[in-house]
């Protein structure tokens, strides 16, 4: 066990942390905390400083293949299938109330091995996280199947059957609430899970995989291994007694785990990928208003969103003024300690999203986008990145096709409707979108034109346990969260019998 303590000479009076220390960093299988079958470990770090936090277990296909005997051995076997619908639900529900009792705590843990802002993890993060668990606990004893009118003396019904042992590959943008929306659904229809963390976040899923466990989870239910992707997802994506695999992170290891699950066991496969979500700003909108959201639509979580407005397209009438007060806004923009309070943005994640993005700008300056400001790291140590901001870009410039994954604002200019939409959905990826406009028949025109999984019209990453999120095109497959993400988790099977059997008079 690594004790590792926030250092308390980073504890000024400004900042706002509670203490916390590491407790786990084990895999978690059948129950148990665990060393990697290697006797592996890998480092974990703090964003803030690049300095290594904690050792974790690191998993491979050994680690996979134990995990995954006991998911199965728990659903074919263990308690959990044959506990009651309204058990099970009480069980989650005990948990949401022990993530709160804890909030603080594991919000420090989250923010010191992501680097996003405390007071987000706090105040806006865990209490989702708690409250997608409250939701998905009073779905569990609310699935059925129905009874189906069918041609002929038959009596038909479906059952609504949990599909056995989910794997479940996450990513380190929302390590806590990415748990949630896959493991939430799946423990609400009675499913057995692995969940590999992403390697930059491995910590706080085991905090709260032990509070689920004190709130009465059976073992082997839920099973963590920590680990990198070739070594650990791969193998739970190949796994042939995986039944379901689920999976946030790039559209490139999105296809790479699609690819696996089909030539393994063809288990379905839902996906949560990558975004170039546009926000449209139309010529009637409240400017002010619109610099501000479209502000925060793209800088949001050191822009580390997959659903980031991270196409700003503005109408020619109002583009000098939004462009002027988009860059004020950015100038103004408080980077730094993710513990402090007041401050708007802390570091991106690694050394590697760092060195993508400045490759980004690089990009765009190279390619004769106007550099409005930032552009730069800031300070000399952790993934500070300048607020940044681009003018006349182009579309068919890089950094307004790909994916950035980072504060770096991209504006450009439309003329009228038909063009923004055509636009907007010239890409590959199909997320979300946002409008801003005060005419109704404009915003009606485009939520129904934009091929996007949200439409954001005068606001922007609305979240709640109850909307679906998901993607068009290669932005993924299926829909997470609300009702929709309890189909993911659920069989369904007919059951035929006749209405007058011979073989029963
Ligand atoms: P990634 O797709 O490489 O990682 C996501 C998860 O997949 C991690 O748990 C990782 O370990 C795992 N993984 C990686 N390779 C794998 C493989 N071959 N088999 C099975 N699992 C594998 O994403 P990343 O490197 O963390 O980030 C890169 C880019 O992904 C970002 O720049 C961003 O564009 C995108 N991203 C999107 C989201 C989202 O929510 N849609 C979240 C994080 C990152």
């Amino acid at each position: 066990i690594n004790r590792n303590r926030f250092s308390t000479a980073a504890a000024v009076e400004e900042l706002i942390t509670p203490q916390v220390s590491i407790n786990y960093t084990q895999h978690l299988i059948n129950g148990q905390f665990v060393d990697a079958a290697s006797g592996k470990t890998f480092p974990t770090y703090d964003p803030r400083t690049g300095e290594v936090i904690a050792q974790v277990a690191e998993g491979d296909a050994e680690d996979i293949n134990r995990a995954v005997s006991a998911a199965r051995e728990a659903f074919d076997n263990g308690p959990w299938p044959k506990m009651t619908a309204y058990e099970r639900c009480r069980i989650l529900l005990r948990f949401a109330d022990l993530v709160e009792k804890h909030n603080d705590e594991i919000a420090a843990l989250e923010s010191w091995n992501n680097g996003k802002l405390y007071e987000q993890a706090a105040k806006a993060e865990l209490p989702m996280f708690v409250r997608l668990f409250r939701y998905y606990a009073g779905w569990a004893d609310k699935i059925h199947g129905l009874t189906v009118p069918a041609d002929g003396d038959y009596h038909v019904q479906t059952l609504h059957e949990p599909i056995g042992v989910a794997g479940q590959i996450i990513p380190w943008n929302f390590p806590l609430l990415m748990f949630a929306w896959k493991v939430g659904p799946a423990l609400a229809c009675g499913n057995t899970i692995v969940l590999k963390t992403a390697e930059q976040t491995p910590l706080t899923a085991l905090v709260v995989a032990k509070l689920l466990h004190e709130a009465g989870l059976p073992p082997g239910v839920l099973n963590i291994v920590s680990g990198y992707g070739p070594t650990a997802g791969a193998p739970l994506a190949s796994h042939m007694d995986v039944d379901k695999l689920a999976f946030t992170g790039s559209t490139d290891t999105g296809k790479t785990v699609l690819e696996l699950a089909a030539r393994s066991n063809l288990k379905p496969v839902t996906l949560e990928l990558g975004g170039k979500s546009p926000f449209i700003v139309c010529e009637d909108a409240d400017v002010n208003k619109a610099v501000e959201i479209a502000h925060f639509a793209l800088f949001f979580n050191q822009g580390q969103c997959c659903c980031a407005g991270s196409r700003t397209f503005v109408h020619e009438r109002i583009y000098d003024e939004f462009l002027e007060k988009s860059k004020e806004r950015a100038l103004r923009r408080v980077v730094g300690d993710p513990f402090k309070k007041g401050v708007e943005q802390g570091p991106q994640i690694d050394s590697k999203q760092f060195e993508k993005v400045l490759r980004y700008i690089k990009s765009g300056i190279d390619s004769n986008a106007t550099l409005e400001c930032g552009g730069g790291r800031l300070g000399s140590k952790g993934f500070f990145v300048q607020p940044t901001v681009f003018s006349n870009v182009q579309d068919d410039m890089l950094i307004a096709k790909d994916e950035i994954f980072g504060p770096v604002q991209t504006i450009l200019k439309f003329k009228d409707i038909d063009e923004v939409i055509r636009r907007a959905n010239a890409t590959r990826y199909g997320l979300a979108a946002g409008v801003f406009t005060k005419n109704v028949s404009t915003a009606n025109t485009m939520m129904r034109a934009l091929r996007a999984g949200t439409v954001w019209i005068n606001c922007f990453d609305v979240f709640d346990a109850a909307i679906p999120f998901g993607g068009y095109k290669m932005s993924g497959i299926g829909r997470e969260k609300g009702i929709y993400s309890l189909h993911n988790y659920l069989q369904v099977k007919a059951v035929v019998s006749p209405l007058n059997n011979p073989a029963w008079l």
